[in-house]
């Protein structure tokens, strides 16, 4: 269809070096062909040319000063890609690797991630360059108030509502919102993932986590299958896979893996999630010092990793969790995977699976979540922060998981009825880039041309 073809070749042209960034647009604009095909309007509106290109895009200086008193500088983002549904809303994500790129595609998913959710929320992403590791909290602060003395003229609870990511978690939300109190002068929803006794929601810190194993479990009951039982696969340390890994056990499941920048760690007793919480979530170490209290597990150093792969989905399990990064999960480990049986997968990180992945998933027709489904429950939750914020509440922590429950078993009801309609029953993805960028796009048709 020229229509698809034209405006990814121009994307390109407008945008160069943005690989990821095409990846997530061209897997979503490919899904659309049948719906246009079907619905001539969205052409007719320029939906797709519109939907690509972010409303606005903020990039900042970062100036602040180390331990040592030497002057650093980091680059700054805050995309406000499509305010049809809400305000912005999305995380700040501080990593080295991060470019423009990044967050516009990190932003473009959450565009329709948070369509998923059925909540009025729009989407938007942020963050920086800047390497948290090995920074000590006293860096950490200063780096995250420098970042805010820019941030917080383009925010507020009403337009653009950030929230955490890679890199920013509890201590780091915290030290931004200090910052941007004392600039505003104001105490009020800006930010969510805060701390509970000050304006956090019960649930966030597990909410992505829990929801991605909710996800996995709608997927398999439609399959007469169940959670409890299986073997399974987590890659990441943080946030998202400590409480994948926590909801796992609670449903009678085994998660066997976990990983970070540096390793593996495989114990086939089931991962000591108690310890991992101590390493990552206090110690802030390596996964490699897991060994020293089980010294039978295996650990392997990305050093010692496939070619053109990552060692977490070389081992054998039933199901299979990505939760760290972006493209972890190549054609090659999609061929281990399937080769040695996994059924389900459920993405709890952002776009987690190359193309190629996602491909031999789609054409094996196992369960597979796309991250931008299976990962909703975190900003869903974040919603849910603002709801208890602006009404001046705090929720009962059943209260909340109860609303993610119904939540992910929505949006799983959402992308399987739209792959059912456009006559693809197993496909995820093609049903949620189809539910979610109708409900976006409707409502840019009827706020008329901006
Ligand atoms: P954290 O910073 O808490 O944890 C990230 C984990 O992934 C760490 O273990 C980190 O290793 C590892 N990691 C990060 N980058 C790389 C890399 N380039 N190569 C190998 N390992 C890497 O982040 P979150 O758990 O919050 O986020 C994980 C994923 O989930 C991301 O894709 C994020 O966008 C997505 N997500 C997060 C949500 C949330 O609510 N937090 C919501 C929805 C999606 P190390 O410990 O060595 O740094």
């Amino acid at each position: 269809m020229p229509y698809v073809h034209d405006t990814l070749t121009r994307l390109k042209k407008s945008s160069p070096a943005q690989s990821e960034f095409y990846q997530a647009t061209e897997e979503v604009l490919e899904c659309l062909r049948p719906l246009f095909q079907q619905n001539p309007r969205y052409h007719q509106h320029s939906i797709i040319e519109r939907i690509v290109e972010p409303e606005r895009q903020i990039m900042f200086r970062i100036s602040w000063i180390d331990d040592a008193g030497n002057v650093k500088v980091n680059k700054g983002y805050r995309v406000q890609f499509n305010s049809a549904l809400g305000p912005y809303k999305g995380g700040l994500r501080f990593h080295p690797s991060v470019t423009s790129g990044t967050i516009k595609f990190l932003g473009f998913e959450q565009i329709f991630k948070n369509a998923l959710t059925g909540l009025p929320i729009g989407g938007g992403k942020g963050g920086s360059d800047f390497d948290p590791k090995g920074k000590s909290d006293n860096e950490i602060m200063r780096f995250c108030q420098a970042f805010m003395s820019e941030l917080h003229r383009h925010i507020g609870p009403h337009s653009d509502v950030p929230a955490g990511d890679i890199g920013v978690g509890a201590r780091e939300i915290g030290y931004l919102f200090g910052q941007y109190k004392r600039l505003t002068g104001r105490y009020e929803g800006v930010l969510t993932g805060k701390g509970l006794n000050w304006g956090g929601s019960l649930g966030r810190k597990e909410a992505t986590g829990y929801g991605a194993v909710y996800f996995a479990q709608n997927m398999l009951a439609a399959r007469n299958e169940e959670l409890n039982g299986k073997t399974c696969l987590v890659s990441g340390a943080g946030n998202v896979a400590i409480y994948t890994i926590e909801k796992l056990y609670e449903l009678g499941a085994k998660p066997i893996t976990c990983s970070d920048s540096s390793g593996t760690i495989h114990d086939a007793n089931g991962i000591d999630l108690a310890l991992l919480k101590q390493l990552k979530e206090v110690q802030r170490t390596s996964l490699e010092a897991y060994l020293n209290e089980h010294p039978d597990a295996h650990y392997i150093s990305v050093r010692d990793y496939p070619q053109n792969g990552n060692a977490v989905w070389r081992i054998k399990a039933d199901a299979a969790f990505p939760c760290a990064t972006q493209n972890e999960l190549t054609e090659s480990d999609a061929s281990a995977l399937l080769e040695n049986g996994v059924t389900c997968i459920s993405e709890g990180a952002n776009m987690p699976s190359t193309t190629e992945a996602v491909d031999l998933f789609l054409a094996a027709k196992i369960a597979y979540g796309p991250g931008k489904a299976a990962n909703a429950g975190g900003v869903a939750t974040s919603q849910l922060e603002m709801a208890q914020n602006s009404s001046m509440e705090q929720w009962s922590l059943e209260k909340v998981d109860k609303k993610l429950k119904e939540i992910m078993a929505n949006i799983h009801k959402q992308c399987a009825d739209t792959a059912e309609e456009f006559g693809e029953p197993t496909n995820l993805v093609l049903g949620a880039n189809i539910a979610g960028f109708r409900k976006v796009a409707d409502a840019m048709i009827e706020q008329g041309v901006t």
